[in-house]
C-alpha cells in the first residue's frame, strides 16, 4: 500500500479538493493523509489567541467568519443537496466545539484541541466528497492511533499497532483517509507535531505499515537545485537519497519537512516529492540510492545568527567545547553549523530568544562575538572527500564574497557556507553558475 499525502494548498479550494479526489481514485489502495486547508491552522492560532487573551468575542467572531468559508466551500464541492447537509452538520459541530471554549478556561490544552480542528475540517468534507462520487473510502480518525510520549517523540511500536487494528476493524476499502499533524500526547490528550506535521504523520504511517511508497504532494515539481526565487532556470532534482533530502529540508527547501526524512530512511520506504498541478512531472525521488560525486542542490536558510568565542584557555585545554556546547544546552538552544581553530570557535543558531542569555553566559570563557542577519547556504551531494574538486569549485565560486564561516566534512553531503544576508542572493547565483551552469 501507498501513503499519500496533501497538503495545504493541494487542499486550498473546492476545485482543488475536488481534484485531488480524482486524483486518488486509480483502483489501488492507498492511505490518503491531508493538511488542514492552506490558512486554516494560521486562523485557529489566531482564535486561540484571542480566547487566551480573555477576549471571547474576537474570537467568536473570527469563527463564524472561518465557518462561513467553509460553508461557500461546501456549497462548491458537492451535488447533492444531501451529502452538502451532511456535511455541514458535521462542519457545524466542529465550529460549535470551537465556539465552546468562550465558557471554559484556557489552557495549553485548549489550544491544541483547537488548532486539531482544521485537519478535522478537511477530512470529514472530503471523506463526504468521495462519498458522494461513490469511491470506496472510509475516515479513519488520526487521533484513535498517532500518539507521542512524554518526550513528545513519535510511539513508534503504539502508532503501529494502533494503527493496525483500526485498519482491520474498518471495512475493506480502496482509499483510507487521516488527518496529518494531530495526535494524542502520553496523558492522551489532542496534541500535534508541530508546524507542518503532516508530512511527518504520512512518513510515521508510511514506517508503520511499511508502505511501498510516500508520496508528498504540493504544487510544485519537487525539490529544485537552487531557490527559484532567488536563481533563474532551477530544475528539479530527479533523485535524492535520504541524506541528502535531510539536509535540502533543514536547511531551506521548505516543500518537505525535515522531520519526515528518518521514519522512511530507517524502514527504506522511497519518498516522492510530486506536484497536484501537473501530476504527470517526475517529482523527487528520495531513497538510499545516492548518484556518487554529484552535486545535487543548493539551499539557503535565512536568520542566522553567529557566535564567536575566543580564549586563549581553549589553547591546549580540554573540555572547552563541552563547556562552551553546555551552554547551549541549558537555553534549550540548537546550534547548525560550528567552526573551530586552536584559539577559538565559532557557532550559529537560528533562533535569538536566548541569545543575551547565551552570550551571557559564554563570556565567563572569552571574548564573544555576534554577527546577526547570516545565512547558512548549503551545498548538497555526495562529495567523498578522496575526491577531489567539489570544495576547491565551491570556494572559486565564491571568490569575490566575503565568507564568515565554512564547514565540511561532518558528512560527504553537505558543504555549509555562511554569509551575510545582503550577500544571499549573489552567493546562490555564483554557485550556481559554477556548479550547475543555468545563468
Ligand atoms: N496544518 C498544519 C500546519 O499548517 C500541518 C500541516 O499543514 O502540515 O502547520
Ligand atoms: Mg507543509
Amino acid at each position: 500500500m501507498k501513503v499519500l499525502k496533501f497538503g495545504g494548498t493541494s487542499m486550498g479550494t473546492a476545485s482543488r479538493i475536488k481534484d485531488v479526489a480524482k486524483l486518488i481514485n486509480d483502483g489501488n489502495r492507498k492511505i490518503v493523509v491531508l493538511s488542514a486547508m492552506s490558512g486554516t491552522t494560521n486562523s485557529l492560532i489566531e482564535i486561540a489567541d484571542y480566547f487566551y487573551k480573555n477576549n471571547a468575542s474576537g474570537a467568536l467572531e473570527k469563527t463564524n467568519l472561518l465557518e462561513r468559508k467553509y460553508i461557500e466551500v461546501i456549497n462548491d464541492i458537492f451535488e447533492k443537496e444531501e451529502f452538502a447537509n451532511k456535511t455541514k452538520e458535521v462542519v457545524h459541530g466542529i465550529f460549535d466545539y470551537i465556539r465552546s471554549f468562550s465558557k471554559s478556561v484556557f489552557t495549553i490544552f485548549e489550544e491544541k484541541a483547537i488548532l486539531a480542528q482544521g485537519e478535522l475540517l478537511s477530512t470529514n468534507m472530503f471523506q463526504f466528497h468521495l462519498e458522494e462520487q461513490g469511491i470506496s473510502s472510509v475516515l479513519i480518525p488520526a487521533l484513535d492511533f498517532m500518539r507521542i510520549d512524554k518526550n513528545a517523540e513519535p510511539d513508534i511500536a503504539f502508532i503501529s499497532e494502533n494503527l493496525k487494528r483500526v485498519l482491520k476493524e474498518v471495512p475493506k476499502v480502496d482509499i483510507y483517509v487521516t488527518q496529518g499533524y494531530i495526535c494524542r500526547n502520553f496523558y492522551g490528550e489532542i496534541d500535534n507535531l508541530q508546524r507542518g506535521g503532516s508530512d511527518y504523520t504520512a512518513s510515521l504511517i508510511g514506517a508503520a505499515i511499511k508502505a511501498k511508497e510516500i508520496q508528498i504532494w504540493t504544487d510544485i515539481d519537487g525539490m529544485h537545485n537552487n531557490d527559484p526565487r532567488y536563481v533563474e532556470n532551477t530544475r528539479p532534482v530527479p533523485m535524492l537519497n535520504f541524506d541528502e533530502a535531510a539536509e535540502l529540508a533543514y536547511f531551506g527547501a521548505k516543500i518537505l519537512h525535515p522531520t519526515c526524512i528518518l521514519p522512511a530512511k530507517l524502514n527504506n520506504i522511497p519518498v516522492r516529492l510530486l506536484n497536484t498541478m501537473d501530476p504527470k512531472s517526475h517529482g523527487t525521488l528520495i531513497s538510499n540510492k545516492s548518484i556518487k560525486g554529484v552535486i545535487e542542490a543548493i539551499a539557503a536558510k535565512d536568520g542566522i545568527t553567529a557566535i564567536k568565542i575566543k580564549s586563549g584557555r581553549m589553547l591546549l585545554a580540554h573540555g572547552f567545547l563541552r563547556k562552551v556546547f553546555e551552554i547551549f544546552e541549558t537555553h534549550r538552544t540548537s546550534i547548525d553549523m560550528i567552526t573551530t581553530s586552536e584559539v577559538g570557535v565559532s557557532v550559529t543558531i537560528d533562533n535569538n530568544r536566548r541569545l543575551a542569555e547565551i552570550v551571557n553566559d559564554l563570556k565567563k570563557f572569552g571574548t564573544v562575538t555576534v554577527d546577526e542577519d547570516m545565512v547558512i547556504v548549503c551545498v548538497v551531494g555526495d562529495m567523498p572527500y578522496e575526491q577531489v574538486g567539489f570544495q576547491a569549485k565551491i570556494v572559486s565560486a565564491l571568490k569575490d564574497i566575503p565568507i564568515r564561516m565554512i564547514s565540511y566534512g561532518g558528512s560527504n553531503y553537505n558543504v555549509s557556507i555562511l554569509v551575510s544576508q545582503e550577500d544571499k542572493k549573489k552567493t546562490l547565483n555564483a554557485l550556481s553558475d559554477a556548479i550547475f551552469n543555468t545563468n
